[in-house]
């Protein structure tokens, strides 16, 4: 396996994404289906030629080699990849990804989402994304750590407290955090600004490990009560019992919901009765996955999408939910922990069919929000309480949930395409001021 390149959809002509209007369909790229949300918002918006241009593609985008000695000896050359989008409200700001589904495409889709997401809650960021094509799943601790460190130092160049903050994502934590806030700190000095979620005893904020799920939970209960259901007692399935999928479902049941179903990569388990969460936890640490739980059926990823439920949360990756699965859904309320869960031509056929999709660019902003607030803490060299994190994050969830149900409301439109309204014409208005175009 050693030296051998991974296969990507990088396409070397197109290095900056492209401007292009398509139908919505399943087979889009995940950058495709991204951009296919912005322009019908910019074509509402009437986001003139230029600006649309600029709002469309990358900003810049930085692709790198990062050869990692493994424990048998052999020398892998991962590609890793840093796409900072827009950075008009201010600095670059978002998650880096381990997967081996990452490339060029799926990085420059989820920098694109950030910056909508970033526009939309109001924290002060441009959007960012990165990711390395990798399996952290087979990867020891030691590799990890070395795969980290060269990336950290590759991409080091153009991040930095006031240009591009790192977080984590999918595949990373707060540990992939400490090691990239270390090895910038050996050419830089202490900086702990430079990445958030971190832990605690680095400078990571209180409350940001749980705060994704956090965030979601209290969407979801703001979605639940306008749709005139009750949360307490509502049964929840959660594709995904990572960091959002596992909080997610802890608060949830805390929060007084019934969890009939979670998965992981392998698989998932159902119970209509509602599952208890940390003994599932306990369960899955022990057993590599949360299938074969005492206390449930095992169920496909497939199958978890359709279980009778009232709400349904996707919480691990993107295009789960497609043309072909839309149609036996049956919840009445979806609410996309996870980002680019649905296709555009899913999202055209749940509409159709009356169910509340609470988009990405809402639904998961928790995170990068608390993110903010570490930041923030960072910069001042001052430590909030955990409470004050929490008051803080309720306050700025409940405005933007708010404000995109009312111009939903208001222009007859989707949640989606209203979160995306709200979000590009901050930005437009931003990058216009600036002088960007
Ligand atoms: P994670 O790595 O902690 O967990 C991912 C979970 O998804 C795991 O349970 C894994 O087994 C499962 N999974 C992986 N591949 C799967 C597949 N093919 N089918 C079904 N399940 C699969 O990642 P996370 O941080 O929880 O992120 C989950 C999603 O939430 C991602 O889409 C991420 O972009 C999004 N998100 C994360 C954050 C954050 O703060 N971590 C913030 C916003 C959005």
């Amino acid at each position: 396996m050693g030296g051998e390149e991974p296969q990507t959809k990088d396409d070397p002509q197109n290095p900056l994404g492209t401007v292009r209007r398509v139908e919505a369909s399943d087979e889009m790229t995940p950058f495709e289906a991204a951009t296919y949300f912005f322009h019908r918002s910019a074509d509402r918006l009437n986001v003139r030629d230029e600006v649309r241009a600029v709002l469309s593609t990358s900003y810049r985008e930085l692709a790198v080699q990062i050869p990692v000695k493994y424990e048998d000896g052999s020398i892998h050359v991962h590609r890793g990849y840093r796409v900072q989008h827009n950075g008009a409200r201010g600095p670059y700001k978002g998650g880096i990804r381990y997967a081996d589904t990452v490339d060029m495409d799926e990085v420059r889709a989820l920098a694109a989402l950030m910056t909508w997401k970033n526009a939309l809650i109001d924290v002060p960021y441009g959007g960012a994304k990165g990711g390395v094509h990798c399996d952290p799943t087979a990867m020891s601790h030691p590799e990890k750590e070395r795969l980290t460190r060269r990336f950290t130092a590759m991409i080091s160049y153009i991040i930095g407290v006031n240009r591009d903050i790192p977080a984590p994502d999918m595949g990373t934590d707060a540990q992939t955090m400490a090691w990239m806030m270390d090895e910038y700190g050996r050419k830089m000095g202490y900086t702990p600004g430079i990445v958030t979620g971190k832990p605690v005893e680095l400078g990571g904020s209180p409350g940001r490990e749980e705060a994704t799920g956090r965030g979601v939970v209290l969407c979801t209960q703001e979605a639940a009560k306008r749709a005139g259901m009750s949360f307490r007692g509502a049964a929840i399935a959660i594709q995904g019992f990572g960091n959002v999928g596992y909080w997610t479902a802890a608060l949830a049941q805390e929060a007084g919901a019934k969890v009939v179903a979670v998965s992981d990569v392998r698989g998932g388990i159902y119970n209509a009765n509602g599952l208890d969460i940390d003994t599932v936890l306990k369960h899955s640490g022990d057993a590599g996955s949360v299938q074969g739980y005492h206390d449930a059926e095992d169920v496909s990823n497939q199958e978890l999408l359709e279980v009778r439920c009232d709400i349904l949360i996707p919480a691990a990756i993107h295009g789960v939910i497609h043309s072909e699965n839309a149609g036996h859904i049956k919840a009445k309320l979806m609410v996309e922990a996870a980002n680019g869960p649905t296709t555009p031509a899913a999202d055209e056929i749940l509409t159709d069919r009356g169910v509340t999709v609470v988009p990405d660019i809402l639904a998961n902003t928790g995170g990068v929000t608390v993110s903010y607030f570490e930041w923030v803490q960072n910069i001042q060299q001052f430590r909030w309480e955990l409470d004050q994190v929490n008051r803080e994050l309720e306050k700025r969830m409940s405005r933007a949930t708010t404000q995109v149900f009312e111009r939903a409301t208001a222009n007859n439109t989707t949640l989606r395409d209203a979160a995306f309204d709200i979000g590009v014409d901050r930005v437009r208005s931003a990058a216009e001021v600036r002088g960007y175009v």
